[in-house]
């Protein structure tokens, strides 16, 4: 089995081969941590998250290393007063680090409401800001970066004079981009338009500053990606990942300081997910055209006629190929209910069905597999995957119907393959039996009440848990070993 990924630095699809035999460094950029995230961003790290299992799956040990920019990542425009730190903490009276905690654990608790793995290193920004001056430093040291007006900026021009290309990522050429650059961040400070900020002088404003051969200032954006992926990944590593926005500037810029740090090109394989529209208009915070993810699930929103559970949000995502562009809206998420629920019904069906070999069976299960394998080693085709996983779901029904047949080792095996794609790789989860298992917790604390109360002699109370739980189809039935409760 060949996984093959598409590389955007080539724009072709490769056959993946890891630098280390069977393992994988895979580096994607996290969050700006000012403000909540939005289901767009959501779309971006889950499709990191499928890829992240896929590989896992395939048997690749993965290092995944996914940071948090808490230090100033300034606006799209480049203004220095724009840092979107220093604008939130006077909105909300806050301290820096106050809003970061604040926007992080929301971060967190979002992923994990849509079963996202944590990476396995989740480093931050302000907690590598000796390796930000260092690699800026060595910049300086040997010629790619000069310092002007105690900030320090890389120098494109000089980068391309040494026959490096500015530009590989995103295919621009630099005079175009001379052309079109507007020169707000750090009017006249640099040389030329194009170069970009290593590290940047404070103003009296800037609350997050640290000192500095060149004074107190701040690190770059670009720059904390590159100090941060080569201290835990190395000097070149397999698999860097991140929305299709980041591609320019933050990318190429991070290929710029790789390349001039160490002399090699850092990454292997550049991976860019695809936006996620609304609309079909890209969601995005400062255009107004977005949706938080709790407003989704808890069905507070403008745009949907009622709630969906965050697995049913996952599942509509994985619908789409991370490289494709995906609108949501009321009808994908309908029908995603739909596919789901079907989808759960069939691993149900799954549990009680009995084999019978006496039956050739039209399914070949060996064969479905291989599919299903193709599909999720073509580049992660998750669409596709889930369109196999369907052909299974209707086999499944036939089964049901005893129109189909499957010997013992089949079913045994169709069992492990489909559960293993279904929650590890496509990483859903079973509602019915979480609600199940919710409300199993629920009766057990209610049990446990009323054998306090019996103790203390409060059968009012003891007597009212029972009957009322009776009325409401659950009988409570008190044996030698304890009380237990059946579901009417
Ligand atoms: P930020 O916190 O702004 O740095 O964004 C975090 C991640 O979300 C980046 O990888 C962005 O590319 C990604 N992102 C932003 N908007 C969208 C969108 N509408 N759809 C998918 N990903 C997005
Ligand atoms: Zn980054």
């Amino acid at each position: 089995m060949q996984l093959k990924i598409y590389n955007s630095l080539t724009a072709e699809k490769e056959i993946f081969k890891p630098i280390l035999e069977g393992n994988v460094g895979m580096y994607v950029c996290g969050p700006t941590v000012y403000s909540n995230v939005h289901l767009g961003n959501v779309r971006t790290f889950l499709s990191f998250d499928f890829i992240y299992r896929s590989l896992t799956h395939l048997g690749y040990k993965v290092r995944y290393v996914r940071n948090i920019t808490d230090a100033g990542h300034l606006t799209d425009d480049g203004d220095v007063n724009n840092d979107r730190f220093v604008k939130q903490t006077r909105l909300e009276k806050l301290e820096p680090m106050e809003i970061v905690q604040k926007y992080t654990v929301d971060f967190h608790k979002v992923l994990d409401m849509f079963n996202l793995l944590p990476p396995n290193i989740e480093p931050t920004a302000t907690g590598h800001i000796v390796e930000q001056i260092e690699l800026t430093q060595k910049l300086i040291d040997t010629g790619f970066a000069y310092e002007s007006n105690g900030s320090v900026y890389f120098d494109v021009l000089e980068y391309n004079a040494r026959g490096l290309n500015y530009g590989e990522l995103s295919k621009r050429n630099i005079e175009e981009l001379f052309a079109n650059t507007r020169d707000l961040d750090g009017q006249g400070e640099k040389k030329n338009p194009q170069d970009f900020a290593l590290w940047k002088k404070a103003s009296p404003a800037h609350i997050m500053r640290w000192n500095s051969p060149w004074g107190e200032g701040f690190p770059g954006w670009h720059l904390e990606c590159t100090a941060m992926s080569t201290k835990y990944l190395g000097e070149t590593f397999d698999i860097h990942g991140g929305g299709m926005d980041l591609k320019f500037p933050h990318h190429e810029c991070e290929i710029a300081q790789g390349k001039a740090c160490n002399g090699t090109s850092p990454v292997n394989y550049w991976m860019h997910a695809n936006m996620l529209t609304m609309n079909s208009q890209r969601m995005s915070k400062s255009t107004g055209n977005y949706i938080l993810p709790m407003q989704l699930v808890s069905g507070e929103n403008d745009f949907f006629e009622k709630s969906f559970h965050p697995t049913i949000v996952r599942f509509c995502f994985l619908q789409a190929h991370y490289r494709s562009v995906l609108d949501i809206s009321n009808d994908a998420m309908l029908a995603s209910e739909k596919g789901f629920t079907r989808l759960m019904e069939a691993l149900k069906i799954l549990n009680s069905i009995a084999p019978n070999d006496e039956k050739q069976s039209g399914f070949s299960l060996e064969d479905w597999k291989t599919r299903c394998y193709d599909a999720l080693t073509d580049d992660f085709n998750s669409p596709v995957l889930i369109a196999h996983l369907f052909e299974a779901v209707k086999f499944i029904f036939a089964l049901k119907d005893e129109k189909e047949t499957i010997s013992a080792k089949n079913l045994e095996d169709l069992k492990s393959t489909l559960n293993a794609f279904v929650f590890d790789v496509l990483g859903l989860q079973n509602i019915e039996e979480n609600n199940n298992e919710k409300l199993d917790q629920t009766l057990q604390v209610l049990i446990e009440l009323r054998n306090q109360a019996r103790k203390s002699k409060n059968f009012d109370l003891s007597d009212q848990i029972r009957d009322k739980l009776l009325a409401e189809g659950i009988e409570l039935k008190d044996g030698r070993e304890g009380t237990t409760y059946v579901l009417n």
